[in-house]
């Protein structure tokens, strides 16, 4: 198997692996647990708090775990109507933004949704221009999941936090973290969403880093774990393996960016040299290295990838979220490509264990689409 869909989610690394093994298997009490074996769970659980916190230029106290990157998400856009009455996003969010947000419109609050350019950028005017003037949140993702569009979150915060002090700013850093370095204190922002398995950690766990001082509501009531923010037994295992991986990713992210970046070079001189057509979608210099969502000229996306599939090598249309709908990508739609071109777009995401011999193998198997495809139309 061949897996060239890193940005659906990441093997995770041996760092993450041991630490799950270990806390699983010997330290599984309760951290709530007034006794010695819970105490130390509790140990654990403010280690990696530590570690996270450090790992993004955070206070301990600022991070708060939660069961994956949407509900991170959820927490936040549904604080709208209590916390503030209106709110602005994008139409490139991940579906954990839009569809809480959507409902919120729905519920009668001014939520504005920021369309993008032709390389999913969010324009600082049109941010400007949607602002209300009074208290409310914003919320822009880092790292776009189709197309890999970074924003310049620290800019748009400023503007953000100069319009109303009182005025919050969110982002959804889950594609960013653990693969581009990312200081909330650096970005001014208020909140951050993350989720553990996009940084080779497990499944089914998260975070959502709030800035000290910022008055969210509670997310999960019950037994006050969170301090009262989000209660629920806190999955100890999971936890101290996303620290893990965490610390893991970021400690290597030098060599691995060079790593994926030499990949994604040899891919597209590979696709070259095969006299391969195709356009990358998005800008190259706002893009994340390693995914890539790529049009190919006169081929159908969804053939190539049940093709690729036939061969045990994965890729995907649109976002994992969406990759059995019907329904045209809202990245590539918002960013205005034309339905036939994102019909021939795929999203190929590179990461740290793929090798030469991964991507010689994939553009041999596109190369023969691309010639059965030549033969069946002539
Ligand atoms: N936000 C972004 C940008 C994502 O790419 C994803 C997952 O694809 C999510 C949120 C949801 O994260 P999770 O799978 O942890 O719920």
């Amino acid at each position: 198997m061949i897996y060239f869909d890193n940005a659906a989610t990441t093997a995770m690394s041996e760092a993450a692996l041991d630490a799950l093994m270990e806390v699983s298997r010997n330290q599984y009490g309760n951290p709530s647990s007034v006794y010695g074996f819970g105490r130390k769970s509790k140990d654990l659980l403010e280690q990696s708090r530590k570690i996270i916190a450090g790992c993004i230029g955070a206070e301990p106290e600022e991070i708060f775990f939660t069961s994956c990157g949407t509900e991170s998400d959820n927490w936040v856009i549904r604080q709208i109507g209590s916390v503030w009455n209106s709110a602005i996003t994008t139409a490139v969010e991940h579906h954990a933004i839009l569809y809480p947000a959507e409902e919120k419109a729905a519920e009668g609050y001014n939520i504005r949704f920021l369309t993008v350019d032709e390389n999913c950028m969010v324009s600082e005017d049109a941010l400007q221009n949607a602002l209300t003037g009074a208290p409310e949140l914003v919320s822009v993702m880092l790292q776009n999941n189709e197309v890999g569009a970074i924003q310049d979150i620290k800019r748009l915060a400023k503007i953000v936090h100069e319009r109303n002090e009182k005025s919050l700013f969110h982002t959804d850093a889950v594609q960013a973290i653990g693969h581009i370095p990312v200081n909330v204190k650096d970005l001014g922002i208020d909140m951050l969403s993350a989720s553990a398995h996009k940084f080779n950690g497990p499944k089914g766990i998260g975070f959502l880093y709030i800035r000290k001082g910022c008055n969210l509501k509670a997310f999960i009531l019950g037994g006050g774990q969170e301090k009262k923010m989000r209660s629920g037994t806190e999955n100890v295992a999971s936890i101290y393996s996303m620290a893990k991986a965490l610390e893991d990713n970021v400690n290597n992210m030098g060599t691995v960016h060079e790593h994926v970046y030499k990949l994604e070079k040899y891919f597209i001189a590979l696709l070259k040299r095969e006299g391969i057509q195709f356009r990358i979608n998005g800008n190259s210099d706002n893009r994340a290295t390693g995914i890539l969502n790529i049009a190919f000229e006169n081929l159908d996306g969804e053939g190539l990838l049940n093709m690729l599939d036939m061969h045990d090598i994965c890729i995907s249309i649109g976002s994992a979220c969406n990759s059995k709908s019907q329904d045209r990508s809202h990245v590539l739609q918002a960013m205005g490509l034309s339905e036939s071109h994102i019909d021939s777009s795929v999203r190929i995401s590179i990461g740290r264990f793929n090798t030469e011999k991964d991507v010689e193998t994939m553009v041999k198997w596109i190369t023969k689409y691309r010639d059965i495809t030549i033969l069946a139309d002539s």
